[in-house]
């Protein structure tokens, strides 16, 4: 356990397409300590952090070892969700907890199209969900108990995921006020 003082980091990842924006805004809307959202994709994008881009693929390479020098600082005071379609290369040392968000490749492909991915983006995405690539990532990265998988199928997944996560929140407030009495 780590000795953020103004709020847990809480990682959300899954394959594109799952939910990880959805979630994040709403558990740093409804948290009972404030939290930081960073979509990992847009601040790396507005800091200039990707090395290139790729144009069949349409997507950027970030640059890794300057993502994670300028998120330290931030991380270290705590009260962060970060957003990510990838985990491990974040240290393990950062994390209180992972959550790690699924989807039926079915409504997942659904929701890819409506983003006007190509389609070779949208097949190579739908196979990594069918193949739990994230969930093994996060699973080989971290210690079991941190790691959280979520269903993110609907509306409902989205309100009771937010709902465990809030109490897991309050768990993690009461379990560091008894720490730092001792
Ligand atoms: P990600 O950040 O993982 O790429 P988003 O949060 O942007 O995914 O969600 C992609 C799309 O799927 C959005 O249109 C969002 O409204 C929808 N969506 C995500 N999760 C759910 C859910 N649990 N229930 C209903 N719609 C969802």
């Amino acid at each position: 356990m780590t000795s953020h003082t103004k709020g847990p980091v809480i990682i959300v990842t899954g394959t594109p397409g799952t939910g990880k924006t959805t979630h994040s805004q709403l558990l740093a809307g409804e948290s009972p300590v404030p939290l930081k959202h960073i979509n990992i994709g847009q601040w790396a994008k507005e800091r200039d952090l990707y090395e290139s881009y790729d144009e069949e693929w349409q997507s950027h390479a970030v640059d890794e070892d300057r993502l994670l020098d300028e998120l330290e600082p931030i991380v270290a005071e705590g009260g962060v969700i970060l957003d990510w379609h990838t985990c491990e290369l974040f240290p393990e040392r950062w994390a209180d907890l992972v959550v790690v968000l699924r989807c039926d490749h079915t409504e997942l492909w659904n929701r890819l199209e409506k983003r006007a991915y190509p389609l070779k983006k949208i097949q190579e995405n739908n196979q990594a969900e069918i193949m739990e690539v994230v969930l093994d990532e996060a699973r080989s990265s971290y210690a079991a108990e941190i790691v959280v998988e979520l269903k993110s199928e609907g509306t409902e997944d989205l309100e009771s995921n937010v709902a465990r996560i809030v109490q897991w929140i309050n768990t993690w407030i009461k379990d560091s006020e008894k720490n730092s009495s001792q």
